[in-house]
């Protein structure tokens, strides 16, 4: 009876895991097509200006609009990418297509906003990162002021000099750079000085709790006191409730991003949120 039903959870902790590995497999391989099979789409997320409650900029989400399953969330998907080296095309194809949603909202009339892109480390590490930036500038004509990149601080800390030359020749071309989720990488605040970043944003994780943790509301006030000093402009994330929305504007916070605003919504969606040119 016992070696029956060990038996038994052998065999089921076999398939279990025979299971995993093949639907792991499955998502890979799809996720391998998904690019030629024009799978991919970005979605938009407004990031307010604190003062007037308007449209600063919009941040670019990338998603995965799988068959048979429906939409998938980065956090699903980039991992995988990054491991296996498949966020260099994908990550390529997200400034062009960003580029030329831009482009194309131009034609239609409307008010030209700034788009924040996220950079992966793979991404940001690859020689053909600069190059490609260069050639989607040249073939979809957009203006580099409307192009901005966020860059989390782990993948900034990860290649020393190189990382510097890289952030540099994207500035040159007169690209924004911002650190996203601030607070929570290995934070050596000498970077901020050393790179031409403009902009950080601070981690939802502090923002989370902002009406009930002093700590929070401490960590934030630095934050924002650190960016004031270093003339650097300053984005809360996971902007939620209108608690959060008046902690950091009455504590300078210069602007936000979260669902109280707007979740993330597909281009033709966000076209609504910009304004008619006059
Ligand atoms: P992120 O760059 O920090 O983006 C912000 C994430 O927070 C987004 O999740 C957004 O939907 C979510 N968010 C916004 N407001 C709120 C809020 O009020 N509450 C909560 N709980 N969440 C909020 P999303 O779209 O699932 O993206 C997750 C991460 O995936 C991004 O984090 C970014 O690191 C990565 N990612 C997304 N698109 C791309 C891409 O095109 N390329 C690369 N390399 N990474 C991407
Ligand atoms: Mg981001
Ligand atoms: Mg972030
Ligand atoms: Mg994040």
């Amino acid at each position: 009876y016992h070696a029956k039903a060990a038996g038994r959870n052998n065999y089921q902790f076999f398939t279990q895991k025979m299971n995993a590995a093949a639907s792991c497999f499955e998502l890979e391989s799809s996720l391998r097509s998904a690019l030629a099979h024009n799978e991919f789409e970005l979605h938009f997320q407004p990031i307010i200006d604190t003062g007037t409650r308007r449209l600063h900029s919009l941040e670019v989400l990338l998603r995965w609009r799988r068959p048979g399953v429906g939409l998938v969330g980065p956090d699903k998907f980039i991992p995988i990418l990054e491991e296996n080296g498949l966020i260099v095309p994908v990550g390529e194809w997200v400034i062009r297509r960003a580029c030329e949603q831009s482009m194309e909202w131009k034609r239609q009339g409307l008010k030209p906003v700034p788009l924040a892109v996220n950079l992966s480390p793979r991404q940001f590490m690859h020689s053909g990162l600069v190059p490609a930036i260069r050639r989607i500038l040249i073939d979809t004509g957009i203006d580099p002021a409307l192009l901005e990149f966020e860059i989390t601080e782990t993948a900034l800390m990860q290649h020393g000099e190189q990382t510097l030359d890289i952030l540099g020749q994207i500035n040159a071309m007169g690209i924004r750079l911002s650190i996203d989720d601030f607070g929570t990488g290995y934070s050596s605040l000498a970077y901020l000085k050393r790179f031409p970043v403009k902009k950080i944003k601070i981690d939802r994780a502090f923002i989370k709790d902002l009406e009930r943790s002093a700590e929070d509301r401490a960590i934030v006030a630095a934050i924002i006191a650190l960016s004031d000093s270093l003339q650097l402009s300053v984005v809360a994330e996971g902007v939620e409730t209108e608690g959060h929305y008046a902690l950091l504007r009455n504590g300078g916070c210069q602007f936000a991003q979260g669902y109280l605003f707007s979740q993330p919504v597909p281009g033709a969606n966000a076209a609504n949120l910009l304004e008619r040119l006059p």
